[in-house]
Formats: structure tokens, C-alpha cells, sequence
């Protein structure tokens, strides 16, 4: 019943999707309506902590007014949260977040009739937590196939990093969120995850003009990427320097300027705490069914080798903050060097920063960003604490065996 199976259309491009609505049906059942301009597969599964329904689907183009999802979410007490984009290589994702357990009631696709287009349908009723719980395990079941975020390899190395005669420097960059997960949203409907790629492509471009260094992005592409993942990528990758690139949001508009983070068990301050949780649950956001382990972040097993790795960072961060200071790019008040236990820090062997390039929730920030000539000075700030970065003598550590990011 979970796992829905149109027969083979052959497309002309990808599915659009036209229309989405949500209405009571009957009491306590919420029907979820979604007009497509072709037949499509999907399979749905439920996820706790918080309530989600998860729908994959094929890649679709979503030809929605923001309204239409804005009215969604505000008009249905059931849907608490909607997101949806690419999840994966070839597939598109659905989470909806919802205010209550639910159970999926039915779910299926109606042929076009008169003016109406194909329509996915999906009845959810209310239920109780433990129920909830029992058919989310049974939907995973039926639903299981290969994670396509778990079960993307990053590409091999070019080098291999022990023996490698290229002197450069490696520097993943990590634009954070995208795919199915926006990031923060400006005041202008503008998301975290386009701003990102923009900066991080922006700064890869730069590295590797120098011909000092070797940039590498961990996506290139609206995509989404578990945080687990880029951790993986930048250690396969080599990385000298692995710098995740974000841009926050908060309630009041006032707060503005960059800010760098880096890792540590316990946070610097409140707010530092309050963003690490914010950011790390971009899985969450991308319906991932996480292990405790990768939600408590606080609980990791920091050995000396990581540790050293963590001033390491703390380093980086220091004159990274200098150096966007030296380029009169505001900062955060107060202090903008701060540290939290970051999921996408933890590479026990890879001095990390978090760069949070401004508020887009404050007007002037949001402007500068969209500026590309702001971006370039960013880039050009965080190349020069690269440069003194590296040549500072570097302790000799042996790095971390083994793949594993924990
Ligand atoms: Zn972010």
C-alpha cells in the first residue's frame, strides 16, 4: 500500500507539478493533493522525532506559486512544515513535517479528468505515538532501497594524498544545505543553499587561480548531501582545509555580520549552541532517519589527534576573522570567532571552520550577499588566512586510519 507503481511513460522532460492543496476530509483525516502533469512513482514512509511523512518521487518541476505552499502550511493544522527538492542522483523528495502522529490511510494517483491533471492524493488520519512509531517502522521496511545519499561514494581522490607530487593545497569547500533542504530563507524568498553554491563556486574559482591551491566543492549542484557525508567526502578528498560555507537567519532583523565557528564539546555561548543545533539538523529537514549518534553531536569521542585538529581549526578561524576584519566586511557584535559542536566539523583529521558569510535576515547583509563583487572580497579575505594559515609550522600528526568520520 506504501509503495505506488504507475507503468512505464515515456516523458518528455520531467513531470510538472501544478497545484498543491490540503484539506480536512473527514474528521481527523487530512487529504494532501498534488497536480501533476504526468503519472509518477513514489514511495512514502514516516519518520519520529519530529512527526514527518517522507515522499520520494521522481525528479519534477515545481511550477508552484510560493503562496500556494505558504497557504499550505498556515491554512492546515496537521502540516507543521513543507519542503521538498532534489534528494539523491535522479530523485526528488517531499518532508512534511506534521503536528501530530498520522498514520498514511491511502495514498494513490487519479487519471486527468475534464480540466484536472493527474493527481497524487494522500489521506493522513491521526493516531496515537505508538502506533505511529510501529508503522513507521513497517513503512521503512517496505519502502527500503539503497539510500541514494548513503550510497553515494565521493569520487575518489585525484592523488593519492600520501603520495601525492602535486604541492597544492586541498580545500573542500562545503556550500551548505541544498536539495530538498533550502537553508534559511531571506527576507526576500532568497535561500540559504543558492546563496552557498554561489559563494563556495565563487571561492573555488579564486583558490585555484592562485595555483596554490586545489579547491574542491563537496556539491556542485542543487543536491542535497547528508552532513555525515561531506565529512567523509572532504577526508577521502585529502583536504588540507575544509571550510563549510552557510548564512544564518534570525528572528530580529538587527543582528547582522559573518561569523566563524569551529568544533568543541562545550559551546562558547548560547547562540553558538542554539546555531550548531539549527544547522545540524539539515538530515532532519531532508527526512534522513537518524542514529542517536549522529543527533547528539555533544557525544563525540574526541581522542588527542582530534584535538590537535581543533586548534588547528581555532587558527584558521582567528585569522580568518582578522582577515575579513581587515577587509571591512562586518562582523558579527561581540564575537565573531565562536565554536559548538557542529555535526559537519567533526573530521577527527581536517582543521574545519564553519563560515557564516552574514544574516539574511537582516536587509544589509542580504544585499551585500547578493552582490557578487561582496562575495569576491569574502573570498579574497578567507584566501589571505589561507595563505598565513599554511605558512605557519605545522606540528607533525599522524592522520586518523580508517574512513569512518567517527
Ligand atoms: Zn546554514
Amino acid at each position: 500500500m506504501l509503495l505506488g507503481l504507475s507503468g512505464t511513460a515515456v516523458l518528455a522532460g520531467p513531470p510538472d507539478v501544478l497545484g498543491v492543496r490540503a484539506g480536512r476530509q473527514i474528521e481527523d483525516v487530512t487529504r494532501f493533493v498534488l497536480d501533476i502533469s504526468h503519472k509518477v512513482d513514489y514511495r512514502i514512509f514516516t519518520l519520529p522525532d519530529p512527526y514527518r511523512v517522507v515522499i520520494d518521487f521522481p525528479d519534477m518541476d515545481w511550477k508552484i506559486h510560493k503562496d500556494a505552499l505558504d497557504r499550505l502550511v498556515r491554512d492546515n493544522p496537521t502540516i507543521k512544515g513543507f519542503r521538498f527538492g532534489q534528494f539523491g542522483q535522479a530523485g526528488g523528495r517531499i518532508v512534511m513535517e506534521v503536528a501530530e502522529p498520522v498514520s498514511v490511510k491511502n495514498s494513490f494517483m487519479l487519471n486527468p479528468v475534464g480540466p484536472h491533471p493527474y493527481r497524487f492524493v494522500l489521506d493522513l488520519a491521526k493516531t496515537d505515538h505508538a502506533s505511529f512509531l510501529r508503522e513507521s517502522e513497517a513503512s521503512k521496511q517496505v519502502a527500503a532501497k539503497p539510500d541514494p545519499v548513503i550510497a553515494k561514494v565521493p569520487p575518489p581522490p585525484t592523488t593519492v594524498p600520501q603520495a601525492r607530487k602535486d604541492t597544492r593545497k586541498i580545500i573542500v569547500i562545503d556550500p551548505g544545505h541544498g536539495g530538498v533542504d533550502p537553508g534559511a530563507i531571506s527576507l526576500n524568498g532568497y535561500h540559504e543553499k543558492n546563496l552557498t553554491l554561489a559563494m563556495s563556486q565563487e571561492l573555488a574559482r579564486q583558490l585555484n587561480a592562485t595555483g596554490r591551491y586545489k579547491a574542491v566543492l563537496t556539491r556542485n549542484e542543487d543536491d542535497f548531501m547528508a552532513l555525515r557525508e561531506r565529512v567523509t567526502f572532504a577526508r577521502a578528498a585529502g583536504a588540507d582545509l575544509f571550510i563549510s560555507i552557510h548564512a544564518d537567519s534570525h528572528g530580529e532583523g538587527e543582528t547582522r555580520g559573518a561569523s566563524v565557528y569551529t568544533l568543541s564539546t562545550d559551546a562558547s555561548d548560547k547562540e553558538a549552541a542554539a546555531l550548531a543545533t539549527k544547522e545540524n539538523k539539515a538530515d532532519v529537514i531532508a527526512g534522513l532517519d537518524l542514529s542517536r549518534q549522529d543527533r547528539d553531536v555533544a557525544s563525540i569521542l574526541i581522542d588527542l589527534a582530534q584535538r590537535e585538529t581543533m586548534n588547528r581549526s581555532k587558527i584558521y578561524a582567528g585569522t580568518l576573522v582578522d582577515e575579513l576584519e581587515r577587509a571591512n566586511v562586518a562582523l558579527l557584535a561581540h564575537r565573531p570567532h565562536r565554536s559548538a559542536g557542529f555535526a559537519v566539523l567533526t573530521a577527527p583529521d581536517v582543521p574545519a571552520v564553519l563560515l557564516e558569510v552574514g544574516y539574511l535576515s537582516n536587509k544589509t547583509d542580504e544585499r551585500n550577499l547578493m552582490q557578487q563583487a561582496h562575495r569576491q572580497k569574502l573570498a579574497r579575505a578567507i584566501i589571505k588566512a589561507a595563505d598565513s594559515f599554511f605558512a605557519q609550522p605545522r606540528p607533525v600528526v599522524a592522520r586518523v586510519p580508517g574512513g569512518a568520520s567517527n
